[in-house]
């Protein structure tokens, strides 16, 4: 998708701190962290936000939640716990117009959110 910051680091035209790569999904370091541990998840695939998501293209998200379970491990955040976020849309506070999932760890995180 041109235009798209997320496709565009899937690409390698920007880069990024990667953390996992697959065939259909790529992590990578927050460029802002908002945590110890702050990790995007992506899927290489150019999907808007969780309104794109649907009964085709709904095992990407399933293999995501399997990739955050290996990145918590490996990040030693499993134990301790950690938040999975999508924003979704304005009011959701979405900034990047390609779906993605913030990880969240390494402190006390507070609920609710803002
Ligand atoms: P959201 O507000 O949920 O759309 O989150 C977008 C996230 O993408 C923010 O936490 C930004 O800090 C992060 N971000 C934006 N551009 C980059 C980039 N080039 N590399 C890594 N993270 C980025
Ligand atoms: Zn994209």
């Amino acid at each position: 998708m041109e235009n798209c910051i997320f496709c565009k680091i899937v690409g390698g035209e920007i880069p990024c701190s990667k953390i996992y790569e697959d065939d259909k999904v790529l992590a990578f370091k927050d460029i802002n962290p908002e945590a110890p541990v702050h990790i995007l998840v992506i899927p290489k695939e150019h999907i808007q936000s969780a309104n794109e998501i649907n009964e085709k293209n709904s095992h990407i998200v399933a293999h995501i939640f399997t990739v955050v379970n290996k990145i918590a491990e490996e990040q030693g955040i499993k134990e301790s716990g950690y938040r999975i976020v999508n924003n979704c849309g304005d009011h959701g506070g979405q900034t990047v117009g390609h779906i993605h999932f913030h990880v969240l760890g390494g402190r006390n995180l507070t609920w609710p959110p803002g």
